[in-house]
């Protein structure tokens, strides 16, 4: 069939990077977002300047309006409730029917809810969208008590910000410290201390319940203790935004899974992004991710793949995050077999490197170490060998290692 109109329901960075790919590539036909936000934005912010009201709604869009005009991209402002694949027909809620040869899914996730008593209470907070931010914006004061349940990057960044706008802060999370998974133990106890550091309380727990009243938020821990707060935010992670998928029957498994090139399991619907998972051809499924980067790629390898081109190379996936004035940056996995390297200087640790078990780098994490982090991606991607002693020497630059 060929290739004339292209509808991309969800106008995230997955979304967006596809239909800019797609101009980029050379597709000179129909193309249109739908996204009941509207003009797509970038969600990183909503945790860290936007949510500081150092950037405003208009600094965090990914293009300005005039873009979409001049490169012929409707956006659609709408919410898609559900799918005809074999029309190539999206219907939205509002009874409007867009057709296209191919359909993009990029909808993302919704924050996931605490399944407890009153984990779903209107007065709790949650942030994935700006309207989100906003809300948690316009609530905070000098002085509130707020508490964030979830000490995840999303949590982490939010309890950051918030003691900056002059908040009581109190985090809490079953494990301590969090976030090993993604960066290790050392620099995860490092980061996890910072909170204290500056100020906010840290609990070590879980939620049975929360109750309203007018003193504010009660969180009843599973320790026997309550924990009091004006205003209460969940960050425990997403859910993929597969209900689209699942009207159409798509396969679906903790996202609407997808093959290298993101296609679906109908020929004329692909996926991208965080509501995506991939299932390579011989059934292994990998894990969902859901960083920037690896939605602005799946956009990348959609366009190339609906236009018939080759597919980029992408290489180890990466993230970062921002808090307390430090800046954080993953790439590769850090789970895995195999030994770690702590790179420290006087006791403080400065990066973590996973080694496999035949001695390639599999993961690096570093708090301040932009240049290892991308020096690491290069070892990784390169599958070069090098000696875990230079790796634990502070004064050895990366980049050598690298070449
Ligand atoms: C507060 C916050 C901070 C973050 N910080 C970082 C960071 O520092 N580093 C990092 O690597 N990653 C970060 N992330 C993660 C990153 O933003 C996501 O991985 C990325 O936004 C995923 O892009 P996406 O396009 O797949 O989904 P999304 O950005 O979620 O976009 C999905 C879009 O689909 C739309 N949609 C959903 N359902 C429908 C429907 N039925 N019809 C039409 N439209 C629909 C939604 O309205 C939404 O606009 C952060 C995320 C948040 C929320």
């Amino acid at each position: 069939m060929s290739l004339e109109s292209v509808i991309i329901v969800g106008g995230g960075m997955a979304g967006f990077t596809t239909a800019k790919e797609l101009r980029s590539r050379g597709f000179d036909g129909q193309l249109a977002i739908v996204d009941p936000e509207g003009l797509p934005y970038d969600r990183p912010p909503l945790s860290k300047d936007y949510l500081l009201g150092n950037r405003s709604g208009d600094q965090i869009l990914l293009s300005a309006a005039a873009w979409f005009e001049e490169q012929g991209v409707d956006v659609v402002t709408g919410r898609a409730v559900a799918l005809r694949p074999d029309d190539g027909v999206v219907v939205l809620e509002d009874g409007r029917e867009l057709a296209g040869d191919r359909i993009v899914l990029a909808t993302g996730g919704a924050a996931r809810r605490l399944d407890i008593p009153g984990g779903s209470l209107d007065s709790v907070l949650e942030l994935r969208s700006r309207a989100d931010a906003d809300r948690l914006r316009g609530l905070l004061r000098p002085g509130i008590r707020l508490a964030i349940i979830g000490a995840g990057l999303i949590g982490a960044e939010t309890a950051s910000s918030a003691l900056t706008l002059g908040a009581d802060v109190t985090l809490i999370d079953p494990i301590d410290p969090p976030l090993v998974p993604a960066v290790g133990p050392e620099l995860a106890g490092r980061l996890h201390r910072m909170h204290t550091d500056r100020g906010i309380g840290l609990v070590t727990g879980i939620p049975t319940a929360i109750t309203v009243d007018d003193a504010g938020h009660h969180i009843v821990m599973d320790t026997g203790g309550t924990i009091d707060a004006d205003l209460v935010l969940v960050g425990i992670g997403i859910v993929p935004e597969t209900a689209l998928a699942a009207s159409a029957g798509l396969d679906i498994d903790n996202g609407t899974l997808v093959d290298e090139h993101q296609r679906t399991s109908h020929p004329r619907v692909y996926a991208v992004g965080d509501s995506s998972r991939t299932r390579r051809a011989d059934g292994t499924l990998l894990r969902r991710a859901e960083h920037w980067e690896h939605a602005m790629n799946t956009g990348t390898t959609a366009a190339a793949s609906l236009l018939g081109q080759d597919l980029p190379a992408h290489g180890a996936s990466w993230f970062w995050s921002d808090r307390h004035g430090v800046h954080v940056e993953g790439v590769g996995s850090m789970v895995g077999e195999g030994s770690v390297v702590v790179r420290e200087r006087d006791g403080v640790p400065l990066a973590s490197f996973r080694l496999d078990p035949d001695g390639y780098m599999g993961g690096c994490a570093a708090i301040d170490g932009g240049l290892t982090v991308r020096a690491a991606r290069r070892i990784i991607d390169r599958r070069i060998l090098v000696d875990p002693a230079q790796l634990a020497d502070p004064d050895i630059d990366l980049k050598k290692l690298a070449r």
